[in-house]
């Protein structure tokens, strides 16, 4: 571990100038970032802890939605009531996720920045362009079963590790953030990017930036959503495959739908020409079946990762059959 100097923030504009350094860390629940300074995979010299800026409201909107403040916690989220009634599928996403005792610390902007949990990335006696530009990928030609099967590139195939994210990007949330030259808004789809050929980079967050919140808009799929999380164990693991679905159906019409896929790319992945080709059909098995092979129509496999597209396609059919109240099984092209 390197040595590093600690500084508390007690307003934005402090937070933001003792920010301003090389190699500087926002700290705020600390449960991704302390591991990889321990791991000697994050090495910052100076942390700003950021714990006590006035941050942690949830509150509703002007446009009808809820904002979330950046530090608030995973668990605080998850069991608003609020939260609950308007977006359980952001509700059931952040319950899947993690463990209570680390919900209890984990913030939502730490939540957004965690990094991939791809083993090579954190162990440092192995090449890793994430954690060393240029090195090459351990993971490329390693045991990649846990690695990415869409918008992977030739130097990175990790994945984003988040159930959270899944479902804000389900549900098209945005983010607040703020430096010194002003506010911005990101659209949660942009706000994580694919590797390409800077995997260092996992998000548009400039340097300069901090995250004050997440804006939900008005519509919450309240009635017809789901959360599908498939993982090695029932607890305390990260997602192989997991869906974040909200619907909106008009008797058997499907008026829209929103989907979010987790643990097969570099960030939630969305494909909205597929849920454009869905809008306005009739639930069916068959529909959703030809939806699903649209979401992964573009997915490579590798050597020990594969199975996840049948995995993938099967997870989704799985989230309409949820998210529709078992509709899907009574349709009259699957008796069954
Ligand atoms: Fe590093 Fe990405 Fe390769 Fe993992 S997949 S070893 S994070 S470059």
């Amino acid at each position: 571990m390197n040595r590093f100097s600690y500084t508390r923030a007690d307003d934005i504009a402090s937070a933001l100038n003792a920010h301003n350094a090389p190699a500087a860390a926002f700290l705020a629940g600390g449960t991704n970032l302390v591991d990889l300074i321990k791991e000697g995979v994050a090495r910052p010299d100076r942390l700003v802890d950021i714990r006590r800026l006035p941050m942690k409201a949830i509150e509703a909107a002007d446009n009808g939605g809820m904002r979330i403040g950046a530090l608030a916690t995973n668990s605080a989220v998850a069991y608003d009531e609020r939260i609950q009634s308007r977006y359980p599928l952001l509700s059931k996403a952040l319950l899947a996720g993690a463990s209570a005792q680390i919900r209890n610390v984990a913030t939502v902007g730490g939540n957004m920045l965690q990094r991939t949990r791809c083993h090579y990335f954190y162990d440092t006696a192995t090449p890793c362009n994430k954690r060393e530009p240029g090195a090459g990928c351990g993971a490329m030609n390693g045991v990649n079963r846990i690695h990415a099967i869409l918008g992977a590139s030739e130097h990175c195939i990790a994945v984003h590790p988040s159930d959270m994210c899944v479902a804000l990007a389900a549900l098209d949330a945005s983010v607040l953030v703020t430096s010194d030259s002003g506010d911005r808004t990101i659209a949660f789809d942009e706000f994580h990017r694919l590797p390409g050929d800077t995997p260092q980079k996992d998000t548009n967050l400039r340097d300069d930036e901090m995250i004050l919140a997440v804006d939900l808009p008005a519509e919450g799929f309240a009635d017809h959503h789901a959360y599908v999380k498939v993982r090695d164990r029932a607890s305390y693991a990260f997602a192989l495959v997991a869906v974040a679905l909200g619907l909106k159906l008009d008797g058997d019409r499907i008026d829209d739908v929103r989907c979010a896929l987790g643990g097969v790319a570099h960030k939630p992945w969305r494909n909205r020409d597929a849920e454009a080709a869905l809008r306005g059909k009739t639930l069916t098995r068959a529909a959703v079946r030809d939806f699903a092979s649209a979401m992964v129509s573009d997915a490579r496999g590798r050597p020990c990762n594969a199975f996840k597209i049948e995995l993938t396609t099967r997870a989704i059919v799985r989230a309409f059959e949820h998210a529709s109240g078992n509709k899907l099984a009574a349709s009259e092209d699957d008796p069954t």
